[in-house]
Parts: C-alpha cells; structure tokens; sequence
C-alpha cells in the first residue's frame, strides 16, 4: 500500500475525528488508514441464515430467527425491572427479555409484527429464551445479512461510541475512501499458482463478508501474502548476509582439536554429535560468516560440541568466546570445560559481573595481546572495554535470553565478524523455526547419550504427599538427589518466598539433620551464597535441594534423580521441561513428580497430561504453541512474528510452506526482485525493511 492515501491519518475519517482518533491511537496504536485496514474483525456473526424457534432451541450458538411478536409487558419491581416479550413462529414460541436499555427497546415493539431477532436462546427456569437479542423490524421480505465482523474494542473505546458496530462504520468509510486504490503486489503467476483473490478484493470481503466461502478466501490470500512477506524478507536476508559478510576461513581441524581428539574425548561422541561437528566445521570453512542455530533437547551434549568447535577455531589462529545467560551457568562451563582441557595448553578464562576490577585487568590484556584462547562469561563479555586479538567464533548459549542488540554488539568486536553459533535447549516447532530462523542455518541434535533411560513422569495431587515423601527416602537410602523445585510469580514474590520457606522447613522436618541435609536456593540470595549451596548440591554433600526456578537452566548434576516440582499446573510448557531436564542426566533410572492443586485449568491438564505423555521436547513444544500461541514463546519477541496481523503461526501451518515455497521459487528467478513482475514486491519489501530494526542479522 504505497498509494499515500494510506498514509492519510484516520481523524480525516467521516465518523472518526480528532477527540476518537486520539483514542484509538493510544488504545490501539492504530495512526493511518493503512492501520485501520489491517485492524481485522476477530470472528464473524453468522447472519446468512434464518433457523426456526425450535431449531434455535437445540443449537448453543447465535441464531436468527424471523419472529411475529405476540404480546411485552414490563415487570418486576424498581431494580429487578426488565420487559419480557413473547414471541412465535410455526415452529414455536420464545421469550425475548431485556434488563437493561427498556427505555429504547419498547417503543420500537408493537404486537402483531414481524422481526428478526439474533440471538443465543438459553433456558431458564425450564423456559427457553433470548436475553438483549438484536431485534430489528421487517419492512417487506426478511434479508439475510451475510457475515457481520466484530472488532475487538475496550472500555474506553467503548464510551467513545467505538464499539464493535462503530468499527464496522469507520472501517466501511475508510474502504469507500480507498476505493480502487488497493493495488496488487503479488505477481500474477504466483497468483494464478495458489489460487489467491485479488488484494482490493481480500480486504473487502475480510471486513464485510459474502459469506464463508468468500471469507475463506479473503483470510487465505491475506495470510499468504503476510507470511510471503516475512518469508521473502529471511530469504533476501540470508543471501545478503552470505554474499555481504566474508567470514574467516577455517580449512584445517588443527592442533588443538586434533589434540583433544585423540587424548582428551571423555568419551566417544554420539552420531548426532559427530554430524553436527561436520555440519559447523564446514560452514566455517567456506568463506561466509557462519550464522547457524544448534538445536538440542536438554542433555543431548551441547556443551561437548561448543569446546570442540571453539578448539577447531583456535588451531585456525583465533580466539573463541562462550556466552551464557547466568553467572552460575558460566561458572560451570568454565568448570566443565578447564577440567575437560586439563593438560592442554590451553588458556581459558571467565569473565562475568561479579569478577573484580583487579582481576579484570590481566582477562582485558591477555584478550588484546592473544594470550587467553577462550572466554567464557555472561552478557559482561559485551562491555566496549573487552577487545579481541582477532575473534573468531562466538558460541551463544541458551540464546533466548540475550537481545537482539545484545548479540548485535558481538558482531563488531571484530574486523572480520566472527561466526556465531546459538545453541538452544528450548526446541522451536518448525513453523516457528522457520519464521523466526528461516536466515539462519540449523543444526539439530536428535539423540542422547547412550545408556539414558528415559525419565518417569507421574502427576501426583495433595493426597499422594505422604507417598512422595516415602519415594524421596528410598531414592536417598539409595544415594541419589533430590530437587524440589517451588513456582515463583513476580507479583507475588512475598507469597512465594513464604511457600519456598514452608516447603523447606516442613522438608527439614521430614529429612532431619543430621541424617539428612535440605539446602534451599533462590533468587533473592546473595550470589556468593547461592553458588556455596549449589556447589555443595553439586559435589553430592546435600541430599535433598528445594528451590525455585534459579536451577531451571543448564545445572548439571548427574547423580539427582527426582525433580519434584510444586504447583506443577502454575508452570510454562517449556519450563516445566527445562526442569525435568536437570535429572535423567546419569545411568540410574530418573523421575520427575508433578503435584498439583485438584483445581486445574483446561490448558494446566492439558500441560500436565503432555509432561506425563513425552519427553520429546519437539512434541512439547508444538503443543506449548497450540497453547500460548506464537507471540509467548521463547524467541519471537525479538522478531517480526509479532507483527503478524492475520496468519497465526499455530494454525496456518501449511500456508506457511506455501508461502515459503513461492519466495523461493522467486528469488530462484529473479533474487533482487527487480524483474518487472515482480517490481511492486521489491519496492514493497524493501520498504518493509526498511523499517525495522535488523534483527535478522543474527538471529
Ligand atoms: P546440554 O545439551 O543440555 O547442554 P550437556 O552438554 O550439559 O547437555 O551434556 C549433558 C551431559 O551429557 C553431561 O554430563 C555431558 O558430560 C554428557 N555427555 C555429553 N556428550 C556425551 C557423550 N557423547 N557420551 C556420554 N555422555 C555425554
Ligand atoms: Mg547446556
């Protein structure tokens, strides 16, 4: 839409102006017609058909109904006050009941004539009726009205007289305004390929719809060519990124990587591991700068191939940086891999808020003079104040919780960029996948170590405590650990902090010293205090570990074997399985016990059935986005998925591989798009983005 009447500012409106305009741009941020054309209705009133009373009666839906009024009359006293109407049709007789706007209704009712009334009928008292139906007279033979939109709206809006019905005005004018102006951008064949209605066409018939065929239409071309749009826009990227970015060459294995192969491997690499090895060693080889995202459910060994490529970087005479979410999962892989390296020579440091500025000084040094080969530390990696020698591999960990701007930052600590690995634990749907990583290559890690067995989930409620508790001992006699891991919810912190604490001493009271030893982590701990605990928990000194969600991401400790998680129902899909990921991580058989309130939400069941069903994280994660929804997940905040004004990545799976096989096959033909059918796609694109941020350059 690059017509400026699109620009045009929507209080020009008839029907809006400036006071209503104000409204909608605070409440919706909707500024032009552009915006006012893509506010789409959220569902449709079916009013294509008429049902009779008794069909009405049987249905649970809206339905409308041609009626002969018979009789009203206002009763009840001052506050209960309402008018009662009684109607019929051949089929039946109903009642019509008002409690609110008498006032207006009743003098528009006279006995004898014909309506049409839209309504749900319900039954009350073992009678049926339609409370506030829409009621309008008939002048001559009744009309279907065809679908009628409804817009979302807000209270404020509402006393503004923008209501769902105001919308429909509004939106009626401003498509009147544009008439004939909302030009075609999809080139013909694709078009005439996927049977797409034409685009003045689809935004008419989304808004104010024939009926369903035609709306089905409207919504399918529309969805097409938004995700069409993001899909061209990754596509583009991509090339631009590959022919653009020179990236270092890595062509030999080299010493260090050689070296640790044959020495230092604790212990044979599984397939998935060796492939993903390959896949990362070329893609540093050829001469574009790596961007390549490593998919791999918890446990699968990420951290084996992160040292691995960081050494083949080294032994190409570079240095290699790991960045993590937290300190404490910094820390561990710096643990991990020193002890791993141990004997090599090899210079591993880390860096995180906490290091002190006297010891900063010699990490500073040893980066700009090339002496450290890897550092290992937080988002403290960033700071302008830490320069590289020469940079070149950079492995992201746990990625969603770095920004966008963050990670960009990364980008400049060289002259050369370095590559960039992000590895993620959280597996993305492939919908999602491949919106919000369609740049970036992917790795995936699709098998555990061998010798795992899978971990046992069981949802247990209030009454099976005494026979978790009875498990729990057992587990200990036998020399495993415990986690019991407790919610904690922002606004009520306190609350939460008191459950932590109630936990912990009716656990205490259970496992008493000095036969048992109970630590408890959480958020609101000094660090230094919390690692001494975590470290105890890690080197088997405590039995039992209750906690809230700080241990959610990376710990290791392979000889836990419970996770017990409190108020299961209040956890996030992906969370609860990041949880159950921190056992199951050594030979012994492992559990995870989800208790749970009796009360449960529809999509707590459903969360909770899921956990017991798989311990697939990829299954996990599809139902989590059936659930949530894209906007929710892990990811897409930083990306353009929120845009999405109409396609909804959970449901339009397979317009989505429409959409994306059509960019491809036009970037095949024409990759800058300037051939002159496709030249209104080009401009548009560009102008799109244009105007956003480049999250896509990395991520
Ligand atoms: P994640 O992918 O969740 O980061 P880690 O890298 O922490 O997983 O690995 C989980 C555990 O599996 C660690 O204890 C690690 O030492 C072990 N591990 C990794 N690779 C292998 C392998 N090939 N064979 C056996 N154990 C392995
Ligand atoms: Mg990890």
């Amino acid at each position: 839409m690059r017509d400026p009447v699109f620009d045009t500012v929507i209080e020009y409106l008839k029907g809006v102006g400036p006071q209503r305009a104000d409204t909608i741009k605070k409440e919706l941020h909707l500024f032009t017609f552009r915006d006012l054309l893509r506010y789409f209705p959220f569902r449709y009133i079916d009013k294509t058909q008429f049902f009779s009373i008794a069909q009405a009666k049987q249905s649970d839906l809206s339905a409308q109904i041609v009626v002969k009024m018979l009789q009203f009359e206002e009763v009840g006293t001052k506050f209960k006050r309402r008018l009662v109407a009684k109607v019929e049709d051949s089929s039946g007789q109903l009642e019509l009941v008002w409690f609110k706007g008498i006032r207006w209704i009743k003098p528009k009712l006279q006995i004898g004539k014909s309506y049409t009334i839209y309504g749900k009928v319900t039954q009350y008292n073992g009678k049926f009726n339609m409370t506030h139906p829409d009621i309008a007279e008939i002048n001559g033979k009744p009309e279907t009205k065809g679908l009628q939109p409804v817009y979302h709206s807000s209270e404020k809006l509402n006393t503004k007289g923008l209501n769902s019905k105001g919308f429909e005005t509004v939106i009626a004018n401003c498509l009147n305004k544009v008439h004939g102006r909302i030009s075609e951008n999809i080139p013909e064949f694709i078009l005439n390929q996927y049977n797409l209605i034409n685009r003045e066409m689809a935004f008419r018939q989304v808004h104010f719809p024939d009926d369903e065929t035609s709306l089905a239409k409207a919504k399918f071309r529309l969805k097409f060519e938004e995700l069409l749009f993001v899909q061209l826009e990754l596509l583009m990227t991509k090339q631009l990124v590959q022919k653009k970015y020179k990236g270092q060459v890595f062509d030999q294995l080299g010493p260090y990587f050689n070296d640790f192969f044959e020495n230092y491997l604790p212990f044979e690499l599984t397939g998935a591991q060796k492939r993903v090895i390959k896949e990362i060693r070329r893609d540093m080889g050829n001469g574009a700068q790596m961007n390549r995202l490593l998919q791999g459910d918890v446990g699968s060994g990420k951290t084996l191939v992160a040292l691995m490529v960081m050494l083949i970087a080294i032994g190409n005479d570079c240095q290699a940086a790991l960045m993590a979410p937290t300190e404490i999962l910094a820390q561990q892989h710096y643990e991990t891999l020193t002890s791993m390296c141990k004997g090599m020579k090899l210079r591993i440091e880390l860096l995180t808020g906490s290091v002190k500025k006297s010891a900063r000084k010699p990490i500073h040094e040893g980066l700009e003079n090339g002496d450290i080969h890897i550092l290992i530390g937080t988002h403290a990696l960033l700071e302008d104040a830490v320069k590289f020698k020469n940079l070149g591999l950079v492995v992201i960990d746990e990625q969603h919780r770095f920004g966008v701007a963050q990670r960009a930052r990364l980008w400049h600590k060289n002259s050369i960029p370095p590559h960039i690995l992000v590895m993620t634990a959280t597996p993305i749907p492939r919908t999602l996948a491949m919106t919000l990583y369609g740049d970036l290559d992917v790795s995936i890690i699709d098998e555990l170590p061998p010798g795992r067995k899978p971990i046992k989930t069981v949802h247990y409620y209030e009454s099976a405590r005494l026979k978790l508790f009875g498990f729990i001992e057992e587990q200990i006699a036998e020399g495993r650990q415990v986690y019991i891991v407790y919610p904690l919810i922002d606004e009520s912190e306190k609350l939460d902090l008191k459950n932590l604490s109630e936990g912990f001493e009716s656990i205490e009271r259970r496992f008493p010293k000095p036969d048992y030893q109970v630590s408890v982590v959480h958020g609101k701990m000094k660090p230094e205090n919390k690692d001494y605990e975590m470290q105890l928990f890690a080197q088997g000194k405590t039995n039992i570990m209750v906690a809230t969600t700080v241990i959610e991401v990376g710990v290791n400790v392979p000889n836990a074997s419970v996770m017990v998680i409190e108020n299961a129902e209040r956890f996030g899909l992906s969370q609860l399985h990041q949880l159950r990921g921190r056992v199951g991580r050594g030979a012994k058989q492992s559990y995870c016990i989800l208790m749970s309130d009796y009360k449960l939400s529809k999509d707590g069941k459903v969360r909770l059935e899921t956990m017991v069903r798989t311990n697939d994280g990829f299954e996990i994660s599809e139902v989590d986005l059936k659930l949530r929804g894209p906007g929710n997940l892990m990811g897409t905040q930083q990306s353009g998925v929120l845009d999405l004004k109409i396609a909804d990545l959970a449901k339009d799976q397979a317009i989505l591989s429409a959409a994306r096989r059509a960019a491809i096959e036009l970037l095949e033909d024409d990759p800058s798009l300037k051939k002159i059918e496709n030249r209104e796609l080009g401009i548009q694109l560009m102008y799109q983005m244009k105007n956003r941020p480049n999250w896509s350059r990395i991520s």
